[in-house]
């Protein structure tokens, strides 16, 4: 059956040139295109680790719809050859972990502003159409947090709720170099919107609020640095996997909604093949339903992880760690993140599905399959890691 557009149009196979493909996200999306639909992948990255099950044996059904071109977007001038030659580009390249905002500000500024910039001129320059990947993080912390604790103002969701077209993005002050990556992502989409303004640039923003599956990140001294800190599921899943306890930064008192990497991709699939309906829009991709504080995430884990590896849980499962201790100086923290979704909802008729326990039993199950015999290794072995 020929495949249609959620207007009943056909959908002709387009090549895509994914910049960040070899990422998690772009792990998904790339396995995403090939099992479900025609079109072809230029992937962009340095790494192809996360993506090497799609490029080989040659004897895949979707060999030669997939073409891994390692390269830096920093300084090769191959870059704007893959765009013209594509139908549309999604650039997911970026640093994102928050350990690096605090630590490696100048590296985060250039990664998500600087580097965007060539890709967002070449599709301007070439008519292409751009899907790029911006944050949550953009809008900061919520209008409540300045509310006094015992407002009950705070309880109103006009307080706390984010929507892409009315709330303003608040960031702590130049000092807490936290947000110099929600910055940096501010003003490349401030960038594209007026290069759509101005110069008739066909663009989407995805606003990613956390989103999370199998191969997120990295198990620390695994496949990744010892001392690498990666964002909360893989830094939980590791604690999990070590039998040590869950650090709980500041408290644990942050708010977020977690999404299935999987209900979240389907979002991306829409926008590529809806480009009528998705152009010239930003959307929230998150799933509103799922919010806990990372304390109750941290109970959830430990619960989730006790049943799908069958060990019981250790006897103190978490421990408080002050920010300065586990970030270092400059790191601040968006208090709560619940995406509004009236405008993905009218423009792709999309929601997501799948609730936090499901999506975290998926995703240790995950965890425990490919990690846990690596750890046993390590933990016996110190000396050979
Ligand atoms: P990721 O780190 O797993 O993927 C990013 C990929 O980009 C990596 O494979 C990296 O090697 C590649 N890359 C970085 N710089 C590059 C360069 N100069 N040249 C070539 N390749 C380069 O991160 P992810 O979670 O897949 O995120 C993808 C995008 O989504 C990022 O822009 C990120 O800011 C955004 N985002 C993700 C989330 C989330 O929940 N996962 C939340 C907010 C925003
Ligand atoms: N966090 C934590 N312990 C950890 C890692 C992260 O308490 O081991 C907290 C972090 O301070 C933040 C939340 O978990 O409040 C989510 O962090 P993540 O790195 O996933 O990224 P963010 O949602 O802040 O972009």
């Amino acid at each position: 059956m020929a495949r249609v557009d959620l207007d009943g149009n056909a959908i002709n196979p387009m090549t895509i040139c994914m910049i960040g493909a070899g990422g998690f996200i772009g792990s998904h999306l790339c396995e995403k295109l090939m099992s479900e639909t025609p079109h072809t992948v230029l992937a962009v990255d340095v790494y192809n680790d996360k993506i090497k099950h799609l490029l080989e044996p040659d004897s895949l059904p979707w060999a030669g719809r997939i073409q891994f071109h390692r390269l830096n977007i920093k300084n090769d001038s191959r870059l704007e050859g893959l765009i013209k030659c594509s139908d549309l580009t999604i650039n997911l390249a970026a640093i994102c972990t928050p350990a690096d905002y605090n630590t490696r500000p100048l590296d985060t500024i250039y990664s998500n502003f600087i580097d965007a910039l060539p890709v967002v001129k070449y599709c301007s320059e070439n008519n292409k159409r751009l899907i790029h990947f911006s944050t949550c993080e953009v809008y900061g912390k919520t209008i409540g947090s300045y509310l006094p604790k015992d407002s009950p103002l705070r309880q109103d969701p006009a307080y706390y709720i984010l929507k892409e077209d009315t709330s303003p993005c608040i960031f702590g002050s130049v000092e807490k170099q936290r947000w110099s990556y929600a910055c940096a992502k501010q003003l490349i989409e401030r960038l594209i919107y007026a290069e759509g303004a101005e110069n008739g640039l066909e663009f989407t923003i995805v606003r990613p609020f956390n989103w999370i599956g199998p191969r997120m990140d990295f198990i620390p001294g695994i496949d990744g640095p010892s001392e690498g800190v990666p964002r909360v599921l893989a830094c939980f899943s590791n604690n999990l996997l070590r039998r040590e306890p869950l650090k709980l930064v500041d408290g644990g008192e942050s708010q977020r909604t977690f999404i299935y990497i999987k209900d979240a991709i389907e979002a991306v699939l829409l926008m590529i093949e809806n480009p009528a309906r998705a152009s010239g829009h930003i959307f929230n991709v998150g799933n509103p339903h799922n919010e806990v504080t990372v304390r109750q995430l941290a109970e959830m884990m430990t619960q989730v992880y006790s049943k799908v590896s069958g060990e019981d849980a250790i006897e103190s499962p978490t421990i408080d760690v002050s920010s300065k201790e586990f970030y270092g100086e400059g790191y601040d923290d968006s208090d709560k993140r619940i995406p509004d979704m009236t405008i993905i909802n009218k423009q792709l008729g999309w929601n997501p599905k799948t609730s936090l326990w499901d999506l975290l039993e998926s995703t240790l199950t995950y965890q425990h399959r490919t990690y846990a015999e690596a750890i046993k290794q390590a933990i016996a072995k110190p000396s050979a890691n």
